[in-house]
């Protein structure tokens, strides 16, 4: 049982760790730190906190673990404001998008007396904050911790089982390989969700208003597009490279569809999306198998 649990940035990730772990009794007291003093009251009133305050170090001075779960290009604000304030033997972990970044950061800034552990838990929806945090939000799902050569073992044996708690799954690898599944399967789709989504709305004009058609097929596809921007813009900043790479990679198969469309090359456009097709069915069917 983790005693006193510092949680910097009481969202919708943050938020929803502490109302598992406080569900599961495995944590004693739990202090939310953010900017917005309306969030924080929100979370104590929910009962996500038991205390707040706007002052980081306050925050931590007595955690033994620390969760940064604010956008990820508040790290370096974040962990050099808290590292003169973290106990001996402190735990710091994350839950952000992506990992090396959260390595490198904790690298230059926390002191060699706390204990980093980067973590990433896959799952979330397109809410944000406090009210949007709920208790069963990690039941099944994956949480992907990266641990490094500097990793002590006791810390990463502490977080592995506060995701546990959580109900998580833990899977762990190195962060480069995280960034790199993730860049294509979660970063990848919400950029495009978001170009998407522009790519039709500038099209209105005073006599032409694509979105006011848009039905079930447009919800679907740009669901992930209501994400909070902050956030994802500091996802997309912090995994460039790989992203870059992704990018190039979704413009070559949208330039074959182009180009099988300006052939009217049928057999060319069925087998592009039979392939599509054909993988998503293989990944719904292995995923309700899984469950
Ligand atoms: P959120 O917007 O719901 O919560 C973030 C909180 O951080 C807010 O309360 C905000 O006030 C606070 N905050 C922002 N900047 C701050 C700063 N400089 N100092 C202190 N507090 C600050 O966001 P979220 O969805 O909970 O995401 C938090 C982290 O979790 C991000 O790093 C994100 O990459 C990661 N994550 C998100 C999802 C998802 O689907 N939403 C999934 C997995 C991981």
């Amino acid at each position: 049982m983790i005693q006193t649990l510092a949680i910097i940035g009481v969202g919708l990730i943050g938020g929803s760790l502490a109302l598992a772990l406080k569900e599961k009794g495995a944590v004693g007291k739990v202090i939310g730190a953010g900017r917005s003093e309306a969030n924080l009251k929100l979370a104590q009133s929910l009962g996500i906190v038991d205390s707040w305050t706007t002052s980081l170090t306050d925050a931590v001075k007595d955690a033994d673990v620390v969760l940064l779960a604010v956008p990820m290009g508040a790290y370096a604000h974040v962990m050099q404001t808290i590292a003169p304030a973290l106990k001996a033997g402190a735990i710091v972990t994350d839950a952000g998008s992506t990992k090396q970044h959260a390595l490198t950061v904790a690298a230059q800034y926390l002191p060699t007396h706390a204990h980093f552990v980067a973590a990433h838990p896959l799952a979330g929806t397109e809410k944000s904050g406090a009210d949007a945090a709920f208790s069963t939000l990690y039941q099944e799902h994956l949480c992907i911790i990266t641990p490094n050569e500097t990793t002590q073992t006791q810390a990463l044996d502490v977080v592995q089982q506060m995701w546990q708690d959580a109900g998580a799954n833990i899977s762990t690898m190195p962060a480069a390989e995280h960034d790199k599944l993730l860049g294509a399967v979660s970063h990848l789709p919400h950029l495009a969700a978001f170009a998407l989504v522009n790519a039709v709305n500038k099209q209105k004009t005073d006599d032409f208003d694509p979105m006011a058609y848009a039905a079930g097929g447009f919800k679907d596809f740009t669901r992930i597009a209501s994400s909070s921007p902050e956030m994802w813009r500091d996802i997309a900043l912090a995994n460039r490279d790989a992203l870059e790479q992704q990018i190039d990679i979704l413009m070559d198969e949208l330039q074959n569809i182009r180009v099988a469309l300006q052939a009217s090359d049928k057999k060319s456009l069925t087998a592009l999306f039979s392939s599509a097709k054909d993988a998503r069915d293989d990944w719904l069917a292995k995923r309700e198998k899984g469950k």
